[in-house]
């Protein structure tokens, strides 16, 4: 291969091309651009020539600039404006043509109307040369002007190009503009951009939001927390990236002074609310989570079919059957509104086998209850590190009122402190961040927490504190939702929105809830030795309370303004609380299930075995048999956890004759089918005559005094008043 005698001078220099990559088009050696770069008489570059299939002509040094046109547009743009010049057909159908442009700074990238048009080659890039060969097309790079290099200026470039000049040649923008060190990784994990590799100290990859024909056009530097794009030529630091993500500018606008007025401010309220980054938006932290309810939003709170009229609304978001898992999420969310409920109470994990319709559901319950942005935070495959430093309310806020919706969060993040702490209520957070510096979270107040998962990998420890719900997913089902749809095709069914009354949903106040009843189910639990019950009452107590908190506006209040649970959200708690299976709790661990199981297995082959013997004596076994008939299992196990289980009904403990050992010891069997007569009807309840509620009826004879009616002596009494 011979050197075209333009090129045989001093200041130009070569270097070698592997020809084996994937293009053909990259330098040989590592450091071309500072050592690895040869004269075209050096005797080593000259052996390379003789066998190699091509060669690059570096850029930049020498002040040599090569035009590349990719676009016919550029090219024509150059023959009409640009003096004649050394001119090469590329192998790919494109033209190089040499400059020497002493005052140029740096490569420029050429465009018009968002199509790229070519590069003006500079520093840090090279381009093959003429008389080498172009691997995907089989072509040589040749010599079309054979006229020597011509010097210009960088101005006599720029006005050449013009209309598809960058308005601002380098213009990242400045950090930190918001004056807040951002750590810009917390963007990119949690908008993912795909396949970043390390390059250079750098992060490297496909734009997000734009394509890229190298996939290489998109830079991050984690030590600056500033991002750039090669397309464009811009880039900025972490707010400016948010900005972009979040479709509020273009990456082209990525520039100085591009992000400025109510743009910033939105970028500003994202970072915070979405990102956790930043601080909270000024005068926002202070918002209460309800506004003032107008007299025709309690009018519509009012009307007696609340719950059959959030229904229909959830109906309108396309989401037809499953009504009691329905009610069990409307009770769940209204549970924001209970003041005094215990903090576990409002945890719940939504399941199914198939994945279908959990997030449809549970997102078009949220859809119809939340609407503000301060009130529910939904938020999509969240990963551990955003988990962990997740702060969207900023220091001091409360969580109480507000709603956590978790899709499908990773196995690691339930696994997290931070996740465990959210589940319990009120705490500190302390973690490590990337550079080994301790951040603390203060967790004020409690959400109600709802994740949706296909995974039931989640440990005892937590599973403690949380609810499931199984999902149905039947043929049923699935009748109903394509028969839905089918109409809504049909034009028989239009859904129609009620905006008003979603609206004065999300704005109910919170409240504190009275359960006049409590002391009768707390004596009927006792005095019928309901177990299960017993352990599980401040959770049907809870349940009972967010249905008087959503039908806040049609319950009797006492003089403190507290609201007056009845009979009515008793019915709705005890449905909640069956539905969910508190009574006969089906969330069980690996190990309690296989417990449980095998007891149920030795209940079976005994009744087999003993066909004409009592229910009551059937199924009683040792725990030291039941383990070894588990591998893996001892007895130990549970001497330390087998008390959770007989707490939740599922298993009966008594001491029995042993004839093995002569002598009486510990026996155990499945209750399970037991424990389902646990719960009270109303009947029952009002005839236990518990305890009266004294402290209650003196706040409603204080009432009453004022409204001049007369005393109440008991609840009882009261009730009868009513009628
Ligand atoms: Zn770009």
């Amino acid at each position: 291969m011979n050197i075209p005698k333009q090129l045989r001078k001093k200041s130009i220099k070569f270097i070698k091309i592997n020809f084996s990559s994937k293009q053909g088009k990259s330098p040989m050696e590592p450091s071309w651009q500072t050592e690895a770069n040869y004269r075209y008489t050096e005797a080593e570059f000259q052996d390379y020539l003789k066998s190699a299939k091509a060669y690059g002509v570096v850029c930049g040094i020498g002040t040599l600039a090569i035009v590349d046109c990719d676009d016919e547009l550029m090219e024509i743009a150059a023959d009409n404006n640009l003096p004649e010049s050394f001119k090469i057909r590329t192998g790919g159908g494109g033209t190089h043509i040499y400059y020497f442009v002493p005052d140029l700074k740096e490569k420029v990238i050429l465009e018009h109307k968002g199509t790229h048009l070519g590069e003006i080659q500079w520093k840090g890039a090279q381009a093959l040369g003429p008389g080498s060969l172009h691997k995907a097309t089989g072509k040589h790079y040749k010599v079309i002007n054979n006229v020597s290099i011509a010097t210009i200026s960088a101005e006599t470039l720029r006005n050449a190009f013009k209309p598809y000049w960058p308005r601002k040649e380098k213009s990242r923008v400045s950090q930190c503009i918001s004056g807040i060190d951002m750590d810009i990784q917390i963007v990119l994990d949690k908008y993912p951009v795909k396949y970043m590799a390390e390059k250079g100290g750098e992060q490297v990859g496909p734009h997000p939001t734009h394509n890229s024909a190298s996939g290489e056009n998109f830079h991050v530097d984690n030590d600056k927390n500033m991002w750039h794009c090669f397309r464009h030529n811009t880039g900025g630091d972490t707010l400016t990236l948010i900005a972009m993500l979040e479709g509020y500018i273009d990456c082209s606008q990525c520039v100085e002074g591009g992000l400025t007025g109510d743009t910033f401010k939105k970028t500003k309220k994202i970072a915070y609310t979405k990102y956790g980054l930043g601080n909270p938006p000024e005068g926002d932290s202070d918002k209460p989570v309800n506004e003032d309810l107008t007299k025709t939003d309690i009018e519509l709170l009012k009307k007696p079919n609340l719950l059959f009229n959030i229904i229909k609304e959830i109906h309108t978001e396309g989401v037809a059957g499953e009504e009691l898992a329905q009610l069990v999420l409307i009770n769940k969310i209204s549970m924001r509104l209970v003041k005094n409920a215990s903090e576990t109470s409002s945890n719940l994990l939504v399941s199914d086998r198939t994945g279908g319709g959990k997030d449809k559901l549970t997102g078009s319950v949220c859809k119809v209850l939340l609407v503000d942005e301060q009130t529910v935070f939904h938020e999509t495959a969240i990963t551990p590190k955003v988990l962990n430093y997740w702060e969207p309310l900023g220091e001091g806020s409360s969580w109480d009122g507000r709603v956590v919706y978790l899709e499908d969060p990773e196995v690691e993040v339930l696994k997290l402190q931070a996740f465990k702490i959210r589940a319990s209520g009120s705490n500190n957070i302390t973690t490590l961040d990337d550079k080994r510096k301790v951040r603390r979270l203060h967790i004020k107040g409690k959400h109600v927490f709802i994740i949706t998962s296909m995974n039931h990998a989640i440990d005892e420890e937590l599973m403690r504190r949380w609810d499931a719900l199984r999902l149905d997913t039947s043929i049923e089902l699935t009748k109903k939702v394509v028969d839905l749809k089918c109409r809504k095709a049909a034009g028989l069914w239009t859904p129609t929105i009620n905006k008003d009354f979603r609206a004065c949903l999300q704005k109910m106040p919170r409240v504190s809830v009275i359960v006049p009843f409590a002391p009768d189910l707390a004596s009927y639990a006792i005095r019928y030795s309901s177990l299960s019950l017993r352990s599980q009452i401040d959770k049907l107590l809870d349940f009972i309370k967010a249905s008087a908190a959503l039908h806040q506006f049609q319950r009797e209040r006492d003089s403190a303004r507290n609201i007056i649970a009845n009979y009515d959200d008793y019915y709705y708690g005890v449905m909640v609380f069956l539905k969910l299976g508190c009574i006969n709790p089906t969330v069980l661990s690996v190990k309690e299930e296989q417990w449980v199981n095998e007891l149920k297995k030795i209940y079976k082959e005994q009744k087999k075995e003993y066909p004409d013997a009592e229910e009551k004596d059937i199924g009683w076994v040792k725990p030291s048999v039941v383990a070894e008939r588990i591998p893996k299992m001892s007895a130990q196990w549970y001497s330390n956890r087998g008390e959770d289980l007989i707490q939740r009904g599922l298993i009966n403990e008594a001491d029995k004759y042993d004839p093995a050992g002569h002598k009486h010891c510990k026996h155990m069997k499945y209750a399970g089918r037991a424990a389902k007569v646990d719960l009270p009807t109303v009947e029952a309840l009002e005839g236990t005559r518990g305890y009266l509620a004294t402290d209650l009826i003196n706040d409603i004879n204080l009432k009453r005094k004022k409204d001049g009616l007369s005393k109440v002596k008991s609840w009882d009494n009261y009730k009868q008043s009513k009628k």
